[in-house]
């Protein structure tokens, strides 16, 4: 970016942040396919962009990458963002829920319930510790607030089913499916932590270092203004 002389330079200003793609709930036969060209581009970003999901920020291997097209563009994202957009996807007996969820994004979801789970898988370490059992009881409360989602989903919408969304959306046309974002903007996809058993110790020791319940909320927000800076905080 070149600013002329007479433009003052506020760097709060012209801080500018990259494209992130929205992860709506989705079905892979909407997806494209990248062509070798394009990737060979997603490679060569996936270690400009300092290997993480372009989504969520969380930490990849490159045999942890799926490739996602938004916006007219390519983007690298993580198993938890990909399978929320692929959803007919989902590599397991239990696919988790369809949630009514307008407060967070489906990445922010993605990072905190990360997180939670990093977190609680600590909690064979220092069990007897009080103030430990505390803190792992108030992640048990926030877990079983999100356990809650399918029900009051099912209740006021009479659905939570993956399968069912999935189903629904397998029925629109290309122009349908374009647009259904009017039908699906405040739902999310809750996933299961069973699904990601064997990525969570590697997100846990990457991103979540030195997680201690005690400190999770703020191991949370530090995670995402450091990798995904344009989170909003108070989302
Ligand atoms: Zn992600």
């Amino acid at each position: 970016m070149t600013l002329s002389p007479t433009q003052p330079v506020n760097e709060k200003e012209v801080r500018t942040y990259p494209v992130r793609p929205k992860m709506e709930l989705g079905i892979s036969i909407h997806q494209r396919i990248p062509s070798e060209e394009e990737l060979k581009l997603l490679k060569a970003s996936f270690k400009s962009e300092g290997k993480r999901c372009s989504a969520c920020g969380a930490t990849l291997t490159k045999e942890m990458v799926h490739h996602h097209f938004e916006q007219e563009r390519w983007f690298n994202v993580c198993g938890m963002c990909y399978c929320a957009s692929n959803l007919d996807r989902i590599p397991h007996f239990e696919r988790g829920h369809v949630v009514w969820f307008p407060y967070m994004s489906q990445a922010r979801l993605n990072a905190v319930l990360r997180g939670l789970w990093a977190a609680k898988s600590l909690s064979g370490v220092n069990s007897d510790d009080h103030e430990y059992k505390e803190m792992l009881n108030t992640l048990e409360e926030i877990t079983s607030l999100l356990d809650l989602r399918p029900r009051v989903t099912e209740e006021y919408f009479k659905f939570s089913d993956v399968d069912v969304v999935s189903s629904t959306l397998f029925l629109l046309t290309n122009e349908e499916y374009e647009k259904r974002g009017a039908l699906f903007a405040d739902f999310r996809w809750l996933p299961q932590r069973q699904i990601f058993e064997d990525e969570l110790p590697f997100w846990a020791s990457k991103d979540y270092n030195g997680l201690h319940p005690q400190k999770i909320t703020s191991n949370i927000t530090k995670f995402m203004s450091k990798y995904a800076p344009d989170f909003t905080i108070k989302e």
